[in-house]
């Protein structure tokens, strides 16, 4: 079930993003949200930063917008509704092949290698060098293995963004996307509102935050589109813990932030 305001869906970033960076659309994405190439109008990034949180839903930045200060700071919202089932193989599937899960196969939990063309492949395409930052066994570790680009995987978060911050510093990827699925673990343990739960909230904020600084300084010589952007969202369950998959508000409506980088020398 989506917000009146969500009417766009997850499925219409792809297009957008490959267009924004001059990369061809993959072949089965939707066509691209106006709003987000309006944002970007007249202004062409040659690279993407995608910073992806896990099922930090709508809902829970809307009730605790102080814990987001550098995501909220991007200039531009886009209210989206994920698929279904809204878990998050099928959600990351969507984000990054622009197709819905009837045409990227991915229908339930689980994590085959995604054949449909993805925002990976049409980067990779355009001479574009990608890079994935992520943990062992999730989902963004697994759908997109067997292209020719970079794969950097570890068991633990604070590696996970140590690497993150080196590949900036290398300055040597036209796309990386960064997966952090530390707010989704301690949701599903302690609950959407917990004290643990919303630390790790506050902690996708501060590292996509850094990321962005980092970017600002060491890549003055592109202009790069960054994404603070998330699969699906999330609901309370008996016994304190969380969850996700249905299609119920909370779960199905999500917030997109993306700020522009200009090229400054
Ligand atoms: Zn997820």
């Amino acid at each position: 079930m989506k917000n009146e305001n969500n009417a766009r869906g997850l499925e219409s970033v792809c297009a957008a993003l490959a267009e924004i960076c001059g990369a061809p659309a993959p072949a089965c994405a939707a066509p691209p949200a106006g709003e987000l190439l309006a944002f970007a109008a007249n202004r062409r990034a040659d690279r993407l930063f995608m910073y992806d949180p896990d099922a930090l839903g709508e809902w829970i930045t809307d009730k605790y917008p102080f814990l987001f200060p550098e995501a909220f700071e991007c200039p531009f919202s886009l209210p989206l509704a994920c698929v279904m089932p809204s878990v998050t193989p099928v959600c990351f599937a969507t984000l990054y092949t622009g197709a819905l899960p009837e045409k990227h196969g991915i229908r339930r939990y689980e994590k085959p290698v995604v054949k449909t063309e993805s925002l990976f492949d049409a980067f990779i395409k355009a001479g574009k060098r990608c890079a994935i930052v992520a943990e062992t066994d999730c989902s963004m570790s697994r759908l997109w293995l067997e292209r020719d680009m970079d794969y950097y995987i570890y068991d633990d978060i604070a590696r996970v963004n140590a690497k993150a911050f080196e590949l900036i510093a290398e300055d040597r990827h036209d796309f990386i996307a960064v997966y952090n699925g530390n707010y989704d673990s301690a949701m599903h343990k302690n609950g959407p509102e917990s004290a643990a739960a919303l630390a790790e909230a506050r902690a996708n904020s501060l590292a996509f935050g850094e990321m962005r600084e980092l970017i600002k300084s060491l890549w003055k010589g592109h202009g790069t589109l960054l994404g603070f952007a998330m699969d699906h969202g999330c609901h309370e369950i008996d016994g304190g813990c969380g969850s996700h998959g249905l299609d119920m508000p909370e779960d199905i409506n999500i917030v997109h932030r993306y700020d522009f980088i200009e090229k400054t020398e």
